[in-house]
C-alpha cells in the first residue's frame, strides 16, 4: 500500500467506494464522476503507479484487469459492447496514480471518443 494513494485507500476500505468486484488481486468500483451510464474502475489491489510501470511479473495482472473487463461491463449492464481507456502519466492526463482501467458503457453507444468536462 503507498501512503496517500487514494485507490489503496479505497482497497484497504480507509474510503468508501461503490464495490462491484473483489479478488485477491483485482478490486472493481464505479468511477465517483462517471463519464457514461456505466464507468467503472479496474484495479490491481497491489499499488503500481501506472502502466509505465508496470514490470514483467505483473503481465499475468494486467491480463486479469483486460481479459475480465467485459464481464465486468455486462454485470454493470453494458450487454453490447464498451470502452476501456488507460491515461497514463503527464501526456495522458493521469490523474490517480494507481494503474486504473476505466470501463465505460451503458445501453446506447458512446460518443467517437470521451472527453472530460473538467
Ligand atoms: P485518471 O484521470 O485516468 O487518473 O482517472 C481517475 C478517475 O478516478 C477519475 O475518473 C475520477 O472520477 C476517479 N476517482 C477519483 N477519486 C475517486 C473515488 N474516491 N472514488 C471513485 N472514483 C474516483
Ligand atoms: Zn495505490
Amino acid at each position: 500500500m503507498a501512503q496517500d494513494c487514494i485507490f489503496c485507500k479505497i482497497v484497504s476500505g480507509e474510503v468508501p467506494s461503490d464495490t462491484v468486484y473483489e479478488d485477491e488481486e483485482l478490486f472493481v468500483f464505479k468511477d465517483i464522476n462517471p463519464q457514461a451510464s456505466v464507468h467503472l474502475l479496474v484495479i490491481p489491489k497491489k499499488h503500481i503507479s501506472s502502466l509505465a510501470d508496470v514490470t514483467e511479473e505483473d503481465y499475468g495482472l494486467l491480463g486479469r484487469m483486460m481479459g475480465m473487463a467485459h464481464l465486468f461491463a455486462a454485470k454493470a449492464g453494458s450487454t453490447n459492447g464498451f470502452r476501456s481507456i488507460v491515461n497514463t502519466g503527464k501526456v495522458g492526463r493521469q490523474d490517480v496514480f494507481h494503474l486504473h482501467v476505466h470501463v465505460l458503457g451503458g445501453e446506447a453507444p458512446l460518443p467517437p471518443m470521451i472527453y472530460r468536462n473538467s
